[in-house]
């Protein structure tokens, strides 16, 4: 992607979100930045200090304007801030200016075009990112946590990609390197000895270092999908029969009004969507057409289909029943069809049961309902955690998202190590095969040679992760994502 000699380039471009702003930052970083800088913003000292800003008046390039006659004084675009990095204490590692100018378009556009007249060149999506990895002050893994970071919609999934930019990955994986390293030179010690019958290293001693790097590789693969889900947040799709209460409860959740709520069976035609936050985790609602299979309306068909595709990508399914009614042989069927292990039952409408909502004697009144009686022995409700709540009652909203995200209760959050893109998943899943092949050779006692074979192809996974090891294939996987600026 970048590369050669574009990498020697002074790059500049605005950091901070396009549009109108209090103020924008603009980051020009590479061998020039300070000497083109100097040219527009004259108020800098000729050895400036590191880390330090200067303020002052930052005018067009007066020698440029003179040579082509079209202003004669320095025109001044902007009061800014300049704030100086020298070369290796930059985000970079190169030498880096950050200039705070007043948060216009058009100013931005004037200071970027002064720049670029000036030598600098417009900076690639990731590029400084890019570079700090190129320069080593990132790992791969930190590099794209910066991403993570900048992308975090809730608290737990900015805390996490904070914690892996300085390096919790990456650190676990070292250690899990260093061991596969020693393994590996002590497996490629015995090739060189195995005509003398000498035995570098004792096997329990190889087996045992295999074991934690097993131990770890597993642990930290477990942790993706916790990881994942505290990164990109909950996925919940409401389904159901029309007419349940999914729109009602949709707005619940998102406390808003989002959803049309209307007593006509089929109003939801398509996926309504929207975010929510709870304990800082975010969560995204998804309001489905309704589940029913013999329907003659084309547009409410394809809502349906949509709702299907929904329900496949969720993380959770609600799926809503109107407790007034009992459960219908469609909704058995389409709730058999749907997986234990991410359901939950919402039965609503119980404020239409004789008890007041929220009183004592909810439980006793829908102990004895009909409707409980119908579905007590039903093998499908007992695999399936249930709910019994009323889009009426504002403490449904707490309740039951409560129940998710105790989920991680039990997870120490603040000290797991935890992974959450699916470059490191691929990557250090396959590190673990290879760990355990490798150790099954060690004990059916193969030669070393065919050892370090395997576990090369092990280290090579893990040095992939952290970008000790790449080619344009990953450089572009990773930093195609970023947008410019970055
Ligand atoms: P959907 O088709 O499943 O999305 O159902 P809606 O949310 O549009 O609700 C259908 C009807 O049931 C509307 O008239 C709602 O006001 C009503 N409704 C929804 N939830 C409740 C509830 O918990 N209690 C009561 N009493 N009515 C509800």
């Amino acid at each position: 992607m970048f590369r050669g000699d574009r990498d020697k380039d002074t790059i500049c471009a605005v950091s901070t979100p396009h549009g109108v702003g209090g103020i924008s930052v603009i980051r020009i970083s590479g061998p020039n930045a300070l000497s083109i800088v100097s040219k527009i913003c004259t108020f800098l000292p000729e050895h400036p200090e590191s880390q330090r800003a200067y303020f002052g008046s930052l005018t067009a390039d007066a020698g440029r304007a003179k040579g082509q006659g079209a202003v004669a004084e320095a025109d001044e675009i902007d009061e800014v801030l300049a704030t100086y990095f020298k070369h290796g204490r930059s985000f970079t590692g190169e030498e880096v200016i950050e200039i705070s100018c007043h948060g216009s378009p058009v100013i931005c556009q004037s200071i970027l075009h002064q720049l670029v007249a000036l030598g600098a060149r417009p900076a690639d999506r990731g590029e400084f990112t890019y570079r700090a990895f190129m320069n080593g002050k990132l790992d791969l893994v930190q590099a794209e946590s910066v991403l993570s970071l900048i992308e975090s919609q809730s608290q737990q999934a900015a805390k996490l990609a904070l914690r892996q930019l300085k390096g919790s990955v990456s650190h676990k994986l070292e250690d899990i390197e260093n061991d596969m390293t020693w393994i590996l030179a002590h497996a490629e010690a015995g090739i060189d000895f195995s005509t003398e019958d000498i035995k570098v290293v004792d096997n329990t001693v190889v087996l045992n270092r295999l074991n934690n790097i097993e131990k770890g590789l597993t642990e930290l693969v477990g942790t993706f999908k916790v990881g994942r889900l505290l990164k990109d947040g909950f996925r919940v799709v409401l389904t159901g029969l029309p007419n349940v209460g999914k729109s009602s409860l949709l707005n619940l959740f998102l406390e808003d009004e989002r959803a049309i709520v209307t007593d006509i069976p089929g109003t939801t035609r398509d996926v309504i969507h929207g975010d929510t936050s709870f304990k800082g985790v975010k969560f995204t609602f998804l309001d489905t057409a309704g589940l029913r299979e013999s329907v003659s309306d084309l547009v409410e068909k394809i809502g349906i289909q949509k709702s299907k595709e929904a329900t496949g990508e969720s993380d959770f399914v609600f799926f809503v029943i109107d407790i007034e009614k009992g459960l219908s042989a469609e909704e058995i069927t389409i709730l058999d069809g749907l997986d234990p292990q991410r359901t939950y039952i919402l039965a609503n409408k119980t404020d239409r049961l004789s008890a007041p909502v929220g009183s004592e004697t909810v439980e006793k009144a829908l102990k004895n309902s009909k409707f409980f009686q119908k579905i007590k022995d039903l093998e499908l409700f007992r695999k399936r955690r249930m709910f019994f709540v009323s889009a009426l009652d504002k403490t449904v909203r707490a309740k039951v998202l409560e129940e998710l995200v105790a989920e991680f209760a039990d997870l120490q959050l603040e000290n797991t190590v935890l992974i959450s893109n699916s470059r490191h998943l691929e990557n250090l899943s396959r590190a673990l095969e290879n760990t355990i092949r490798t150790k099954s050779l060690v004990e059916s006692g193969m030669g070393e040679e065919f050892i370090a074979l395997e576990l090369k192809e092990a280290l090579i996974a893990i040095h992939e992760t952290l970008g000790k090891r790449f080619d344009d294939q990953i450089m572009d996987r990773v930093f195609k994502e970023f947008c410019i600026g970055k």
